[in-house]
């Protein structure tokens, strides 16, 4: 008997979407209704392919994220994070439910202001704030969220010629184990930074310092880092007492809790995965109420929860434009709607699902988008039915950060439509055409015409 080559151990990964230990997934059943209504009426109504946005799912979301956080914490405040998606109706639900705004550019901010939102429940934060910025929200008695020391020193300048008093807080980054550390916004706890700054405001005397911020990151997996973010805040503002006898109003804990998205490379699904509102804020609210504040010294807890409350509210809806088999014999589908609607897709795996029940042999499958450009790619591999030139597909959980950073490039942007909550259905941003391109642009005269 000859003796049997040693083989070493390897581990095999195991491909999402196709049988291994743990079953098939049945993510491929169609999904022909959003809300009652027919995805393939909408798309008859209004192209191919089509934003769609449920009013019902994001006034759901945001009254359980307000309830998790009022039900453990005496004052709360949420702010909508414009650059989520600052289409204004979906603005205007955010603000009938009580949301402040929370804006990163002065675009934002009279996008805010025309929507009818008080000058004062703008937080206005980022690090580009012009001197004309900072001095119209000065003027509104907005917020003012300093980035850097260069602004403080701006603001100071600027008080000397106006008459109000500014409103601001600093922004503060931190080190709370989530790594890479966001440094790059404000001051930094650790090293000092957030101290100097809260001592040059106090002592220059020419601001009101109502309130201490932090954004420690997006898509953050850990309810602990909010613990930890929450109790350094604290510790600033305790100190600001100790010290300067000064209260500040709010602590601002920003944004960054996870939507029910599913990152790349994620074994499991992100529903089943991400904590819920009632995790981060049991880990928030506790902290704030054991960290040493009397009732009457109790900040207000501001939020500027942006993806968590809007993602799982949109919808892409789409067509098939051909099939194919590439050199290496896999399934590629080619879709009308691209990384150019869906800039998400370059680090989510989006669910994708047919509109309509076709056949229960699913194969795994590339889906690239119309562009006509290799990165054009909206799942590597997703498990589907056969689906032919004109089969509808919803792509879920899209309401976040694509209708902001859609691009014009190749295709126009799409439609968005809303579904009220009594299933009507209702333009919300018409669709762009060529037009609205030439508009924009001037031709020289010497480059009018031409012959060919
Ligand atoms: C982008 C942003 C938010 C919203 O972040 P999400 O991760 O979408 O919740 C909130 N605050 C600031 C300062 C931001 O830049």
């Amino acid at each position: 008997m000859t003796k049997l080559r040693y083989e070493r151990p390897i581990i095999t990964s195991l491909n999402g979407g196709v049988s291994n230990k743990f079953g098939t997934r049945s993510l491929h059943e169609p999904v022909s209704h959003i809300d009652g209504v027919s995805v393939k009426e909408i798309i008859a109504q209004y192209g191919s392919p089509v934003f769609i946005l449920s009013e019902r799912k994001i006034r759901q979301t945001y009254r359980d994220a307000k309830r998790a956080f009022t039900s453990r914490y005496p004052k709360v405040q949420f702010a909508w994070s414009y650059k989520t998606n600052y289409i204004n109706a979906i603005c205007n639900i955010f603000h009938q439910e009580g949301s402040w705004a929370e804006v990163v550019s002065i675009f934002e901010y009279k996008k805010a202001i025309a929507n009818g939102v008080p000058g004062k429940n703008i937080i206005f934060n980022g690090p580009d704030k012009t001197e004309e910025d900072l001095r119209t929200a000065i003027e509104n008695d907005s917020l003012i969220h300093i980035d850097h020391l260069d602004e403080l020193y701006q603001i100071i300048e600027l008080t000397g010629s106006l008459k109000k008093r500014p409103k601001v807080a600093i922004r503060v980054n931190m080190d709370t184990g989530i790594y890479p550390m966001w440094d790059r916004f404000g001051f930094n706890y650790e090293n000092g930074q957030a101290w100097d700054a809260i001592n040059k405001i106090i002592l220059t005397d020419k601001m009101d310092l109502v309130g201490l911020h932090c954004h420690i990151g997006t898509f953050m997996l850990s309810p602990n880092a909010y613990a930890v973010a929450a109790n350094k805040l604290s510790d600033l503002a305790l100190g600001l007492k100790l010290h300067h006898k000064k209260n500040i109003e709010y602590i601002d804990l920003g944004g960054g809790f996870a939507s029910k998205n599913t990152l790349k490379g994620s074994f499991l699904p992100g529903s089943d995965i991400i904590p819920g509102f009632d995790e981060y804020a049991e880990a928030i609210c506790t902290t704030l109420l054991n960290a040493g504040f009397t009732k009457d010294d109790l900040p207000m807890l501001i939020l500027e929860s942006g993806r968590a409350l809007i993602d799982e509210a949109g919808f892409l809806a789409g067509s098939v434009i051909a099939n194919k088999r590439l050199s290496d014999g896999r399934r590629a589908l080619v879709m009308d709607m691209g990384v150019n609607l869906l800039f998400t897709s370059f680090w989510y795996d989006h669910r994708i699902s047919p509109v309509e029940a076709s056949g229960h042999h699913t194969e795994n499958a590339v889906i690239y988008g119309p562009l006509c450009m290799n990165i054009d790619v909206l799942r590597e591999n997703v498990t589907l039915p056969p689906l032919k030139k004109g089969d509808q597909v919803v792509v879920h959980t899209v309401g976040a950060y694509n209708m902001t950073q859609w691009m014009q490039f190749i295709s126009m942007r799409p439609n968005v439509v809303l579904i009220d909550p009594e299933g009507k259905t209702h333009v919300i941003r018409r669709k762009e055409t060529v037009d609205d391109l030439n508009k924009m642009e001037e031709m020289p005269s010497h480059l009018k015409s031409f012959k060919i």
